[in-house]
């Protein structure tokens, strides 16, 4: 069988953060349920990654493939500039009800980048519209926020945007607040917001996620909070990954007690099946964009913001945190985690072994070898493809951020394949 992306391939498709150079095996999938994608080869691969970071409920969950189904039926698509329709109203209306009621305000877009993009076109516009000279954006050491320009600009630099740094502006950077080194992050925070021109920090709350699931303690993330109250910065909580359980609360400044001026969400919003995300905003940032001016206006927009099909998709999943025992799956799943990554643990040496609600890492031992490296995570990718199972590590790191359906079974597999993993690298 011809695979797409194989050597004899004749399949046009340009894949995300693949290297097509390197002929790598590309897996025809055909259908998915629960966490196991089906492929053409008839193979049944467990997703342990929930489809990048996406997928909560499980693939193809019932009654969000219904809300998709019936919406089809009425209303594909609609302009959202002065116009609206039942699915975003409904979807506005029930996450001010379940999100902190600080967060008066709720605009659509398209995914998790977008969802970034606006959050800092609305703390620009906010300061703007106050007549305060704050551009700068803080961010922190390591930080991932999409792929977008604006996104990366703000994101750690590598590598993987080193083609377009001329184009990046510059931010302030504060170091990862590591175990025993936070006061330097925070120290950090406050000389930077004390020069006054700061408009905003940006942070993944609690977890790193693309620079290596770094976890630091919600100790830290609302004293961060603190010191940007002390200096009016806005907070602006990137939540696209951490949201909707994956940290073990709905949202991972929950654990802190605190309250973002402007929350993103995006993958977990639809439960991982189609592309939307929000950027929440409290009152004041609303109310400075709020005027008889047209000048004064938000002025952003993309073709496809609020559609209804999606929109249907995000009112499934609410619902679905309403009625299924969602905080329950949660529950026990980061009870299955940490018991698996203890015994992994006891039974082979790993460094830095780390749990955050549903999700578990720990970095693979290496003897730090560039050429080794290089290779490392393409390798053990391939490897745990072998034993049907979908695990992405992030360089040396290895980690296992499952929906939050996936059966003890399916787990124990996972795990498995991981400590084989560890003997064998
Ligand atoms: C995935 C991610 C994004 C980007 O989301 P996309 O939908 O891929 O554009 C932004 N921020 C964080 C924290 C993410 O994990």
């Amino acid at each position: 069988m011809t695979t797409p992306g194989s050597p004899t391939s004749s399949s046009p498709v340009w894949h995300p953060f693949t290297q097509h150079g390197l002929r790598e095996q590309i897996p025809l999938v055909t259908h998915a349920e629960g966490a196991l994608l089906h492929t053409a080869e008839g193979r049944s691969v467990i997703d342990a990654i929930s489809s990048w970071w996406v997928t909560t409920h499980g693939h193809c969950h019932p009654p969000i493939m219904a809300a998709v189904a019936e919406q089809a039926k009425r209303l594909d698509q609609l302009i959202f500039a002065g116009w609206t329709h039942e699915p975003a109203e409904t979807v506005a209306r029930e996450l001010t009800a379940i999100m902190p009621p600080e967060l008066t305000r709720v605009f659509f877009s398209d995914s998790g980048s977008t969802a970034v993009e606006v959050a800092l076109k609305m703390a620009l516009g906010y300061w703007h519209a106050r007549g305060e000279a704050r551009h700068r954006i803080v961010v922190m050491e390591h930080s991932y926020h999409g792929d977008t320009i604006g996104a990366m600009s703000i994101g750690a630099r590598g590598v993987f945007n080193r083609a377009y740094e001329p184009l990046l502006f510059d931010v302030g950077r504060i170091p990862f607040p590591a175990e025993g080194a936070e006061q330097d992050t925070l120290d950090a925070l406050d000389a930077l917001c004390a020069a006054g021109d700061v408009a905003a920090l940006i942070i993944e709350p609690l977890i790193l996620g693309a620079g290596g699931m770094l976890v630091y303690s919600p100790e830290t993330l609302r004293a961060m909070h603190a010191i940007c109250a002390k200096h009016g910065v806005l907070f602006i909580a990137d939540e696209v990954m951490t949201g909707w359980g994956r940290t073990g609360t709905l949202l991972a400044c929950e654990q802190a007690g605190i309250v973002p001026d402007v929350l993103c969400l995006s993958k977990g919003l639809t439960g991982g099946a189609l592309p939307l995300a929000v950027t929440m905003a409290t009152e004041p940032i609303f109310a400075a964009h709020w005027s008889s001016d047209r000048a004064r206006m938000f002025f952003h927009s993309s073709s496809y913001t609020a559609n209804p099909i999606a929109c249907a998709a995000a009112a499934a999943n609410l619902r679905i945190w309403r009625e299924e025992p969602v905080r329950d799956r949660i529950g026990s799943l980061a009870f299955e985690q940490s018991a698996r990554l203890d015994a992994l643990c006891r039974a082979a040496p790993v460094d830095n072994p780390r749990t955050l609600g549903t999700i578990a890492a720990f970095d693979l031992r290496t003897d730090g070898e560039t050429e080794y490296m290089n290779t490392l995570a393409p390798d053990l990718m391939a490897f745990f493809r072998e034993r049907d199972v979908l695990l992405r590590p992030l360089g040396n790191t290895i980690y296992v951020m499952p929906p939050y359906c996936i059966t003890q079974a399916q787990l124990d597999q996972v795990w498995q394949a991981i400590a084989e993993a560890v003997t064998t690298f």
